[in-house]
């Protein structure tokens, strides 16, 4: 797919003060995209739930990140940090249309020594303990890499690191300037798959199914370590085929990589209240199964109940999915199914 251009910039007043701020406005220059320095909820406060969401994931905003205080963030890791909050990718069923239901914009913290020295504080006071962080959790730093080469700067930075270990997923394939790096086995690199259904369906501006395994040989081949989160897995019609020829075709693309341990994380569709309600203003016409009266109601951990498979559905799952990994990858962990 193509790497996200923004059509308009608009710069926070903190963020004039630092250099990457700079080199984004110089890369545009000669494109002919707008760039503001105003604030841009503002600028677009008058518009409706969908034009509002529309035009927030064309832009790109420069901003600082000012917080110091680090979420937890299990199962994944221990804390979770960001250089880029929101993405160019329009997944209907995205988690963030729950948590930053306000904000669908691209983000970008352009005060990236910062937050670095703030992550270097967190691993010397947890020192001789490993302390792992999780870069994904509010966004795909790698949709914005083309833009920002953070991640690659984080992943130098973790490199130097005894004791801190780096995380990121991503539906994105702009992995390139990652592959001749130092990372010391330091950062481990994932990818988001899923069937092409669910892809095409749902998941509509990432990178199809063939360029993120594309990406996976790649990462691979440079020596990350490597995974693979299956989320949301969503039971329909012929869901079983298609997870099976998901399996054999990744199988074929990476048997290169057959003794190598790669992980598996594997989430079931879930949803809130709010989640639907979002989700059902933005995509009127969405093909997720938003039918409460169908699940579970689960207490979440961030103050929401929320909709999960009933227990003999989801039990079937995780048989499934243990069973099809063992056969198509013996060596691989499965890290978690939730
Ligand atoms: S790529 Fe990830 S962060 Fe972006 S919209 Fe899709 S699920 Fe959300």
């Amino acid at each position: 797919m193509k790497k996200f251009i923004p059509s308009q910039i608009f710069i926070e007043k903190d963020a004039l003060k630092y250099k990457l701020t700079h080199e984004i406005i110089e890369k545009f220059k000669n494109n002919n995209i707008p760039i503001f320095e105003e604030n841009f909820k503002k600028t677009f406060k008058k518009l409706n739930e969908q034009q509002f969401f529309a035009i927030s994931k064309k832009t790109l905003i420069l901003s600082v990140n000012k917080n110091k205080k680090l979420e937890t963030c299990k199962p994944s890791a221990d804390y979770q940090f960001s250089l880029v909050s929101g993405c160019p990718g329009i997944c209907e069923y995205c988690y963030l249309q729950t948590k930053h239901a306000c904000s669908p914009y691209i983000k970008v913290y352009v005060n990236i020594d910062e937050i670095l020295d703030n992550i270097q504080k967190y691993i010397d006071n947890n020192r001789p303990k490993i302390t792992t962080f999780e870069l994904s959790s509010i966004s795909d730093p790698i949709s914005v890499e083309h833009i920002t080469g953070s991640v690659k700067k984080t992943i130098e930075f973790f490199s130097t690191q005894t004791y801190g270990k780096l995380r990121l997923v991503t539906k994105f394939t702009n992995i390139d300037s990652l592959l001749n790096i130092n990372h010391n086995n330091n950062t481990k690199i994932r990818f988001s798959i899923n069937t092409d259904y669910i892809i095409n369906t749902f998941e509509h501006n990432t990178s199809s199914l063939e360029e993120r395994i594309e990406s996976a040989y790649k990462i691979l081949s440079s020596g990350y370590n490597t995974g693979f989160i299956i989320a949301p897995i969503i039971v329909y019609e012929g869901w079983k085929k298609d997870y099976e020829n998901l399996f054999s075709y990744m199988k074929r693309k990476l048997e290169e990589f057959k003794n190598k341990e790669i992980s598996f994380e594997l989430i079931q569709f879930r949803f809130t209240l709010k989640s639907k309600d979002i989700i059902l203003k933005r995509f009127p016409k969405t093909k997720l199964n938003l039918n409460e009266n169908e699940r579970l109601k689960k207490w979440g951990p961030y103050g929401y109940y929320k909709y999960v498979y009933q227990k003999e559905i989801s039990n079937e799952l995780k048989k499934y999915f243990y069973e099809k990994i063992k056969k198509y990858f013996p060596n691989s962990k499965i890290e978690y199914f939730t």
